[in-house]
């Protein structure tokens, strides 16, 4: 690399205090380069102007307080115990450790200063029992250098602890190189930008990030610091917004007429209010001369596959190709058939390509999408494999895109000139996050159930109730109900976690219920016994089925009533919404059953009783953001939303909405830049959109 003072050039190394092993701690969170350091900002601050003194303390208060150590000792009652004691200008207090002495004895010497965090007990005078410990400053010389007030903590790892990078090891590199660097930091946000939304110069959010002078600047340079990096992933958005509006469409839609129309009316149910409404958006995308890019979002089974084979019908009637994306077998299955009974008396047929598909019928559905024979078509990612070729796609719709990346959409879209997009959702998603994630597309919302379907009963319950709903499992049963019972999968033990599914599933069926018809699916079964497992399920053969999340997305069992769910604290909120989803498809009365062993009260618990409480999917994603972040709703690294590091997605949205606005005004040259300006900005989206054809942003 030619010499360069830009800190994005600088690996960490260069720093003092940073060796090869340090350095590879610090990679593990992503810090490889100055910049990186300088980027990564503190969790929290300690003001010490506001600190409580100890004198001031009572029992029963939650504290932090900060002092001294003055003394320190094993110290022996009925129990071993190891006391620390702490001293401020107005006092002492004893912190107390009957666990993990060894560890405590090694990590506080005399004279550092410590934070501490508790809630004050009292025997024989005030203390604190197992307190949350900061090491603040390790000697007298080293607190009295510094006489700034507000104390920058950082967020820290095991890993990074073994390398002595908790906050204080953060505190001892980042602030000399606060000092050293931050003034060549490289500004992407042009001047213009900067003026206009009255950022903060660069550098000096930076530092006031990390030690502010006050609460209202560092207020300021989150600010400031969120805006830049909300902008800069808008400028990627809008980049890709306006590369595909610009294009024109080669194909044209027809206006539907009469005898669509009377398709239409003939189908099984009425459509929704809400659906009339989507396809009626839908159409109007299709009518116009640039290619629609178009989220559809609604709740599980809110009806959205009607909708979209409409839009593909109308697409095949007017001479071009519509494809239709779904992420698993089973699913692209399923959307193969509700499509294709939907079809009929529209004259038209559908067609199915799949991974397993055989060899000759793969053939004969290749000839027909290249010749154009064939207008419609449903498939999984083998829609998009290499020999796949389109006479004339112009329509791509992708199911559950929260699978795919952003990547596997613009492939499949590549297979045709130009054509409209429609993305289909289930997982229903706070506007932050949809301006986010999918803010290259406009957005359709399905906010209506279909008459009639009565919301699930859900209930949560332990370990103690387990007779009682097996009895209840067999009732329904026995009334020709289906049953899901689901086991979470925890990657990290997959290996344990089957073993505990496959176990339980002996159980079920060797003592519990012996006399029932039961099945057992997972993930690491051979693709094609899972599917004739679920085929079995369909087609009512089978009773009970234990599955772990495979059943999650989609699937669409009308006679299933029941979904009982183990471990439900492990699965996210939207996760459960999904997969209460698969029952209460028809007008019978549905249930589902979430079983926790977590204590009443507890966090975990709290939030299974909010879910219980909630049939709204996008209040459930709403707080599954809150609680558990972006990742869960989307699924991670497939979402193309990057891990930000000062903005946040629940609470940001005018910032959102702001860093929208600027970077739309930069697509169209509303501000004035300098070439060099203009020159950065080109080159880093060129950037990013070389990194994420090759594998996605993030
Ligand atoms: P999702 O939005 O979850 O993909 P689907 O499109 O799979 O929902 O529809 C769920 C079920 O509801 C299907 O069995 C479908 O046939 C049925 N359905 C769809 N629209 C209506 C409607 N307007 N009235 C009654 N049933 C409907
Ligand atoms: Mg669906």
């Amino acid at each position: 690399m030619a010499y360069s003072n830009n800190p994005a050039d600088i690996a960490v190394t260069y720093l003092k205090g940073v060796g090869p092993k340090r350095a590879e701690a610090l990679a593990t969170v992503g810090i490889t380069t100055v910049e990186d350091l300088l980027y990564y900002f503190p969790r929290k601050y300690l003001d010490r102007s506001t600190l409580l003194p100890i004198a001031q303390l009572q029992e029963g208060m939650p504290v932090t307080v900060m002092g001294r150590v003055v003394m320190q000792g094993l110290l022996r009652a009925r129990k071993n115990y190891y006391e620390v004691v702490i001293q401020d200008d107005s006092g002492h207090l004893p912190l107390i450790w009957f666990n993990g002495i060894k560890f405590v004895e090694k990590r506080f010497k005399r004279d550092m200063t410590l934070s501490v965090s508790g809630t004050v007990t009292s025997f024989r005078g005030l203390q604190l029992v197992h307190p949350e410990v900061e090491i603040i400053f390790d000697t007298e010389e080293e607190a009295r250098v510094h006489t700034g007030g507000i104390i920058p903590i950082y967020p820290s790892t095991e890993v990074l602890k073994r390398n002595f990078l908790d906050s204080r090891g953060f505190r001892r590199i980042i602030r000399p190189a606060l000092d050293q660097y931050t003034e060549l930091l490289h500004d992407l946000v042009p001047a213009a930008v900067v003026q206009d939304a009255k950022l903060l110069p660069l550098g000096e959010a930076v530092r006031q990030a990390h030690y502010p002078e006050s609460f209202e600047k560092q207020r300021a340079a989150r600010q400031t610091l969120a805006l830049r990096e909300l902008l800069l992933f808008q400028i990627l958005v809008a980049d890709r917004r306006n590369r595909i509006a610009k294009q024109h469409k080669a194909h044209e839609i027809q206006k539907p007429d009469q005898s669509f129309g009377a398709w239409v009316k003939g189908l099984p149910f009425r459509l929704t209010k809400a659906q009339n409404r989507a396809v009626a958006e839908i159409f109007e995308d299709l009518y116009r001369p640039h290619p629609m890019l178009r989220l559809m979002q609604g709740d599980v089974g809110s009806g959205k596959t009607v909708v979209a084979a409409i839009a593909m019908a109308q697409v095949a009637r007017s001479g071009f190709q519509a494809a239709m994306m779904a992420p698993t077998e089973i699913l692209a299955q399923q959307h193969y058939q509700t499509v294709n009974s939907l079809l009929q008396g529209s004259g038209l047929r559908i067609d199915l390509l799949t991974g397993s598909t055989p060899k000759p019928q793969r053939t004969q559905v290749l000839r027909g999408l290249a010749s154009g024979e064939s207008g419609l078509i449903v498939g999984t990612h083998a829609l998009i494999s290499e020999d796949v070729k389109y006479a004339d796609l112009a329509l791509v719709v992708v199911d559950e895109q929260h699978r795919f990346g952003v990547s596997q959409r613009e492939a499949l879209m590549a297979k045709g000139k130009s054509p409209d997009l429609l993305v289909m959702t289930a997982t229903p998603i706070p506007r932050t996050l949809a301006l986010t994630a999918y803010g290259d597309l406009d957005l359709t919302v399905i906010d209506e159930l279909p008459a009639g379907r009565k919301p699930v009963r859900t209930a949560l319950r332990t370990e103690g109730d387990r007779p009682k709903i097996y009895s209840f499992l067999r009732e329904e049963v026995a009334k020709g109900n289906q049953v899901f019972i689901i086991y979470p999968l925890v990657e990290e033990s997959l290996k344990l976690q089957l073993k505990a599914a496959t176990k339980a599933f002996q159980e079920l069926s060797e003592e519990v219920f012996p006399e029932l018809p039961i099945g057992l699916v997972h993930g690491q079964m051979k693709r094609d016994e899972r599917d004739e497992m679920m085929r079995r399920f369909t087609a009512g053969e089978i009773g009970i089925l234990v599955a772990t999340t495979v059943v999650e997305v989609g699937i669409d069992i009308p006679d299933a009533t029941v979904i009982l769910i183990e471990h439900a604290e492990r699965f996210g909120l939207s996760q459960l919404h999904q997969l209460r989803g698969r029952v209460g498809r028809s007008d019978k009365k549905s249930y589902c059953i979430l079983m926790t062993e977590m204590e009443p009260g507890s966090e975990a618990y709290q939030r299974l009783e909010r879910f219980v409480e909630s049939t709204d999917g996008f209040k459930i994603a709403e707080l599954d953001l809150e609680l558990r972040g972006p990742g869960d709703l989307l699924g991670v690294r497939q979402s193309g939303v990057p891990a930000f590091r000062v903005a946040n997605l629940l609470t940001d949205l005018s910032l959102i909405l702001t860093a929208r606005e600027y970077a739309d005004k930069l697509m169209h040259n509303e501000l004035s830049l300098t070439d060099e300006e203009r020159l950065r900005l080109k080159t880093f989206v060129k950037q990013q959109r070389e990194r994420e054809s090759t594998g996605g942003i993030s």
